[in-house]
């Protein structure tokens, strides 16, 4: 496939060429194939709306307590929001007043993701945001590991490691690196990756391998075992992915790629932590947020 940039509704028709062809279509490389094979990624058919990629309610925990500048305040639990789940721009549908339905939220996502979290360009309006989203990076140590992302997630990953360690998930697994913010996008066309602006997080790729993208992601042992789960097919346990899920992260292991690596905050991070619930003690474990 070319690199050359296409419009939104082309990017939908090859959206749908994709998923009548099926995933074994796909020729790009790494993460710049992903855009077309998440075309592919949405629900049911028969979903009433071009909202048809919800979250269900995070699973509920004990409290979970970060220290801040001006103290300890309580952790919110959030859903990602619909509008920024990228496998609701592209509705499995022809029907073109849904597609048109699926363009306004793919525009609204950019609009937010610009206000919140940096302008980057050719994305969105510079009238939103006067930084790049490479101004809000900051360096942050996450489980142990060390990673640059917006600045303006840190409280919420600050909020899925202090949940992690409060309980057994975070003995069950301990991994070595992670990647996050990346300061030119990887997808073509009119699509942005959310690691552009630093609001996606990939845990240890060698061992929690993408089996629905191209080469080599799909060439993991993992991946090549018959009859599994998704689940089956990584080395991070589901209480991980049910933690970060209480927080507003949305994970791609969900979609058809299966890309269990990566991790996404779609929920508000206006919502992270709630002031009026402050104070209490930081439970053993916990970190304070910078
Ligand atoms: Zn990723």
């Amino acid at each position: 496939m070319t690199a050359v940039r296409r419009t939104f509704a082309s990017s939908l028709f090859v959206g749908a060429l994709v998923l009548a062809a099926g995933a074994a279509t796909l020729t790009a490389r790494g993460d710049e194939a992903k855009k077309d094979a998440g075309a592919a990624t949405t629900t049911p058919a028969a979903a009433p709306s071009s909202v048809a990629v919800v979250v269900p309610p995070p699973p509920s925990g004990s409290k979970v307590m970060i220290a801040t500048d001006s103290g300890t305040v309580a952790c919110r639990e959030q859903a990602a929001q619909p509008f920024l789940i990228r496998g609701n721009w592209f509705p499995r549908t022809n029907d073109a007043e849904k597609q048109k339905e699926a363009r306004k939220l793919f525009e609204e996502s950019l609009r937010y993701r610009t206000e919140k979290y940096g302008y980057f360009e050719g994305y969105g309006s510079p009238k939103l945001n006067p930084h790049p989203p490479k101004f809000y990076a900051k360096s942050m140590t996450f489980m142990g590991m060390a990673v640059q992302v917006n600045e303006r997630i840190i409280p919420a990953l600050k909020c899925v490691e202090s949940a992690l360690k409060a309980g057994p998930a975070g003995n069950e697994y301990h991994p070595h690196a992670m990647g996050g913010i990346r300061f030119h996008n990887t997808y073509r066309g009119m699509e942005i990756s959310n690691h552009v602006y630093g609001i996606a997080i990939d845990i240890e790729p060698d061992r929690n391998s993408c089996c629905g993208c191209v080469a080599p992601w799909p060439d993991h042992p993992l991946c090549k075992a018959k009859n599994k789960t998704v689940w089956e097919r990584m080395a991070m346990p589901k209480s991980w992915v049910d933690t970060f899920e209480r927080f507003g992260f949305y994970w791609l292991g969900h979609d058809v790629l299966q890309d269990t690596m990566h991790f996404e905050f779609l929920g508000d991070p206006d919502k992270v932590t709630d002031p009026a619930n402050s104070g209490a003690p930081l439970p053993a474990g916990a970190v304070a947020s910078p």
